[in-house]
């Protein structure tokens, strides 16, 4: 019999528990004993770590965040935090350890995989910024909460002839805010890939307002030099030039909250049965993703040190399909 844990990192995405129900699952299905540890790096760290049994992950996998907790770990960055935490491993005798999270956990991850922990890592954050899948747990859910707003704002936006400056987050990764200005047709996207001045933005306003719309939606990712805060103290100042009278609202958290869709349901649920799937047949390392639409593995030492591209083609789509 394999003895296993499974703990979630970093900042938490809807979907993890569905992630966490697969692993749990699928793991005791083969008849190996299933540890869950609490929050995060953190709780490994100080042997917070319980035995799981099936019922314990019963009516998690329509719930938001995660039933394991997560947290941010600074200690794990030291050689002295992770040595504590494969000492706890040990102790229980865990032979393989599922991640799941983004950057940063997978960083940790790798961190003690190089320390000769087996350990498979599982991409979940809403900011889809991880390379090696390119679509992570979580997104898919906060894109629609996102858009749900959008469309809400618009609303309001049209009725009295203003514009909306909705900032989602994302970290230093412009694809939510593409996304979701895409899909809820905004006049302007602001993302951290491509600097873009408050004159510019204005003048796509003044733009909009001269071609008779009665709105105008500009949507910022929070990592641009110029998030929402910074772009509305310009406004402020530059309010004659810009037609609309402007409005601000930050998402924030809201996006991370949702219950999780189908979509996010499905490819956590595939996402943790084949991390157990690795540890069964030895892949070790390795980050269970989504490419073309297949399950994949990449190495944790690649994954952490390479960069995942936004297609920035879609942000000239964008400014064409918002004439
Ligand atoms: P996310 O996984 O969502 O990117 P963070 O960047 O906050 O979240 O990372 C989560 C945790 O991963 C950190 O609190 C820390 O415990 C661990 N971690 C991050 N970077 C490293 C690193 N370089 N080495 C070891 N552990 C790390």
């Amino acid at each position: 019999m394999k003895r296993i844990a499974v703990l979630t990192s970093g900042g938490d995405a809807p979907g993890m528990n569905a992630a966490i129900r697969a692993v749990v699952r699928t793991g005791l299905s083969r008849g190996w004993e299933v540890f869950g540890v609490q929050h995060g790096y953190a709780g490994l760290m100080s042997g917070n770590i319980r035995s799981m049994g099936l019922r314990d992950v019963g009516g998690i996998i329509q719930q938001g965040g995660t039933v394991l907790g997560s947290a941010r770990a600074p200690e794990f960055k030291t050689l002295e935090g992770r040595t504590k935490a494969l000492r706890e491993l040990r102790q229980r005798e865990i032979e393989g350890l599922v991640v799941i999270g983004g950057n940063g956990s997978q960083t940790g991850a790798n961190a003690i995989f190089e320390m000769d922990f087996p350990v498979v890592g599982v991409a979940s954050t809403i900011d889809n910024d991880l390379y090696g899948s390119e679509i992570t747990i979580g997104v898919d859910t906060a894109l629609n909460i996102a858009l749900e707003a959008i469309d809400r704002l618009k609303i309001t936006a049209s009725s009295h002839q203003r514009a909306f400056l909705i900032e989602v987050m994302g970290r230093d990764c412009g694809y939510l805010a593409l996304m979701s200005g895409i899909a809820g047709g905004a006049e302007s996207i602001v993302i951290p890939e491509v600097p873009t001045e408050p004159e510019a933005i204005a003048e796509e306003l003044h733009a909009a307002y001269e071609r008779g719309k009665a709105h105008a939606i500009i949507v910022v990712a929070e990592g641009a030099k110029y998030n929402a805060e910074a772009l509305i103290k310009y406004f402020k100042e530059h309010q004659a030039t810009l037609g609309f009278e402007i409005r601000a609202s930050i998402l924030g958290h809201i996006q991370r909250g949702g219950m999780p869709g189908a979509f996010d349901r499905l490819l956590a649920t595939r996402f943790g049965a084949a991390a157990v799937a690795c540890l069964e047949r030895g892949e070790h390392g390795v980050l269970v993703g989504l490419n073309k639409n297949e399950i994949t593995t990449t190495p944790l030492s690649v994954v952490v040190s390479s960069k995942k591209n936004l297609n920035l083609d879609l942000l000239q789509l964008a400014k064409e399909l918002a004439q």
